[in-house]
């Protein structure tokens, strides 16, 4: 039987907006194939064997959650950057997005970040809030999330996520959403951001299974109509609107 092996880093600090349910579309879309998940959370003061895990998941936080875990991102910053350049599978969201850069300046300091990714982050003090969408040249169908945060994230010369359909993004201005680096999906959406886009689950999946166990993996498709239905929705929603950062900063402030 195959299996993959799931890190969910500090969850006992990063932990916004349902990030768990990640975890939890990776693990039932793979039992739903007769896989085994096992999920090994690593609270802050744990050691992390990076050689035993196949994805991993940093989720979000506040500023303050983020200044609290970087003490401990400094133990393990070696191991996970060798981590991703041998290809694996990373999925890091809003502020575990902003972490694997190399700094984010908050209201009040400087948090260092993993080095991990060439991009920085820079805090601003309106909010970006709000529901959105984007279009990834991976995939066919939209990626719908939320996102909520007051960094801006500056990616340099790195290839992002995806361009905003309607949303904010990265820097609200730039057009573009998160970034996309070897196997790794960092990213803005919460929401949480897999099971409204099981597409993006079974990308993830893939490149895991591929890396464990050699190329030409596919996942036998899943019932997602009503999972393709409710994305289907909220891009239909928004795809007579133009997003403006003005009325947006206005009405969420
Ligand atoms: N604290 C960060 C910000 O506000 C990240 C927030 C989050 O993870 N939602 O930009």
């Amino acid at each position: 039987m195959k299996k993959l092996t799931i890190g969910h880093l500090y969850p006992d600090l990063l932990n916004l907006y349902g990030d768990r349910g990640n975890i939890q579309c990776f693990r039932k879309r793979l039992e739903w194939r007769g896989i085994e998940a096992e999920v090994i959370p690593f609270l802050s003061d744990d050691s992390i064997d990076f050689e035993v895990l196949d994805i991993v998941l940093l989720g979000g936080g506040s500023d303050r959650e983020q200044e609290l875990v970087c003490q401990y991102l400094k133990k393990i910053k070696h191991d996970f950057k060798s981590y991703v350049e041998d290809d694996g599978v990373v999925l890091a969201v809003c502020g575990g997005y902003q972490l694997l850069g190399n700094y984010y300046k908050t209201e009040k300091k400087t948090i260092e970040g993993l080095e991990i990714l060439d991009i920085y982050t820079e805090w601003e003090p309106e909010r970006l809030i709000r529901n959105i969408v984007l279009n990834c040249p991976l995939f066919e169908t939209p990626v719908v999330g939320f996102e909520n945060h007051g960094g801006r994230t500056y990616i340099g010369d790195h290839t992002p996520f995806g361009k905003v359909f309607f949303g904010l993004g990265n820097t609200g201005k730039s057009g573009y959403e998160g970034v996309l680096y070897k196997n790794v999906i960092a990213t803005y959406l919460h929401g949480p951001l897999l099971p409204k886009n099981p597409h993006v689950c079974d990308y993830l999946l893939e490149k895991a299974l591929e890396r464990k166990y050699g190329e030409g993996v596919r996942l036998e498709p899943l019932p997602d109509k009503l999972e393709h239905k409710a994305n289907n929705y909220i891009v239909s929603r928004y795809s007579d609107k133009k997003y403006v950062l003005k009325e947006t900063i206005k009405r969420y402030t």
